[in-house]
C-alpha cells in the first residue's frame, strides 16, 4: 500500500459539513477514502455531500447525544461494512467572562466538544478492532496550551481532548488505533466569524503574532488530516500537532 494512499477506508468526521471538517473530508476524498460527514444541519450536509461527490454521505448526528452517536456508527456500518478513521471535528464556543457563564452553556460546551470525542471515540473502537486496527484524530485548538479571558469552558474541552488522546493513544496502541489531536490556530470559518464580533482587535492581534501573516484556511487541513489517517504515521500516536502558521511558537 502508498502511504498516503486511504483507498477502501472509511471515515466518520463530525462537523464535516463546514468549516475545518469539510477541509479534512476533501483531503480524505482526494485520498481515496469513503466519507460520512456527520452534522445537524440536514441542508448544510446535503451541500457538503454534493460538493465532494459520490463516496461522501451524510448522516445526521447530534454528537452530545449517546444515542445518537451509537446510531451514527450503525448507520456507517450498515451503509459501508466498516469504519477505519474518526475525526472528532464538531465543536461550539460560548464566549463569556467566566463569572457568567450558566451551568447549562458550560454542560453544552462540555457534552459537545468532549463528551462526544470520548462517545464516538468509543463506539468505533470494535469496529476499528475488527478490520484490525484504526486511526482517530481530535480537533484540540491552541486553546489547548494557552488561555484566555471568554475561554473557559472551551479551553477545558480542548485541553481535556489533549490528555484523553494520550489515555485513549495508550490504551488501544495494543489494537493498532493511533489517537492524535490537531491544534488549529485561528482558522477563517463561521465559528471565528463570530469571535472577529466578540473579540475586540482580533484580527490584528491575529495578524501580528502569526509568522505566517495569515489566518488559516479550512484546505490547510487537508494535508495533517490524510496523513495522521494513513499508514505514514502508524508510529504517531498520543501527539498534539499545532497548525497555525507559527502562532504558538511565536514569542
Ligand atoms: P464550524 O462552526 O464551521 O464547524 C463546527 C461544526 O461542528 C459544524 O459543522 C457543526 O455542524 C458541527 N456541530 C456543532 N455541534 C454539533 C453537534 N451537537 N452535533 C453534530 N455536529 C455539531 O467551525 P470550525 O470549522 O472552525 O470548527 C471545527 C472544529 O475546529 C471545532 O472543534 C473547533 O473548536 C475547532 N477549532 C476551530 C478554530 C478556528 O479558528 N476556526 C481554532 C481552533 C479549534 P452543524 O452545523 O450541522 O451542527
Amino acid at each position: 500500500m502508498k502511504l498516503f494512499d486511504l483507498t477502501g477506508r472509511v471515515a466518520i468526521v463530525t462537523g464535516g459539513n463546514g468549516g475545518i471538517g469539510l477541509g479534512m473530508a476533501s483531503g480524505l476524498l482526494n485520498a481515496g477514502a469513503s466519507v460520512v460527514i456527520a452534522g445537524r444541519n440536514k441542508e448544510k450536509s446535503a451541500k457538503a455531500v454534493a460538493l465532494l461527490g459520490e463516496r461522501a454521505r451524510a448522516i445526521e448526528v447530534d454528537v452530545a447525544d449517546e444515542k445518537s452517536v451509537r446510531s451514527l456508527v450503525d448507520q456507517t456500518i450498515s451503509a459501508f461494512g466498516r469504519v477505519d478513521i474518526l475525526i472528532n471535528n464538531a465543536g461550539i464556543a460560548i464566549r463569556k467572562q467566566p463569572e457568567v457563564y450558566t451551568l447549562d452553556e458550560w454542560r453544552q460546551v462540555i457534552d459537545t466538544n468532549l463528551t462526544s470525542a470520548f462517545l464516538c471515540s468509543q463506539s468505533v473502537y470494535p469496529h476499528m478492532v475488527k478490520v484490525g486496527g484504526g486511526k482517530i484524530i481530535n480537533i484540540g485548538s491552541i486553546l489547548s496550551i494557552f488561555g484566555a479571558p471568554f475561554a473557559v469552558p472551551y479551553g477545558a474541552t480542548k485541553g481535556g481532548l489533549v490528555q484523553m488522546s494520550r489515555s485513549f493513544a495508550t490504551a488501544w496502541a495494543k489494537d493498532n488505533i493511533q489517537i492524535n489531536t490537531i491544534l488549529p490556530g485561528w482558522i477563517d470559518t463561521d465559528l471565528t466569524e463570530t469571535a472577529r464580533v466578540q473579540i475586540e482587535g482580533l484580527n490584528d492581534r491575529v495578524l501580528a503574532r502569526t509568522p505566517a501573516k495569515r489566518w488559516g484556511s479550512p484546505n490547510d487541513f487537508a494535508g495533517i488530516a490524510v496523513f495522521l489517517s494513513s499508514a505514514a504515521s502508524d508510529f504517531v500516536t498520543g501527539t498534539a500537532i499545532p497548525i497555525d502558521g507559527g502562532y504558538s511558537i511565536s514569542g
